[in-house]
């Protein structure tokens, strides 16, 4: 059994990173799309998160 490996593969961590299950951090779905994938996660909660972010700014401008 060869237990040589082609030494420094530079494309090898992009194949892992398609292969790792990547999931949403807040409703832990499965991530397909990169761009989704890249930020942590999926378009539904993107949105979510940046009305939240908005609100919270709306709300910390008032208060102060
Ligand atoms: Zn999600």
């Amino acid at each position: 059994m060869p237990a040589t490996f082609p030494g420094g593969g530079s494309g090898m961590s992009e194949e892992c990173d398609l292969k790792a299950d990547v999931r949403c951090r807040r409703c832990h779905r499965a991530l397909t799309n990169p761009a989704s994938r890249a930020k942590g996660y999926g378009p539904i909660c993107i949105a979510k998160e940046a009305k939240e972010r908005m609100d919270a700014q709306e709300l910390a401008e008032a208060s102060t």
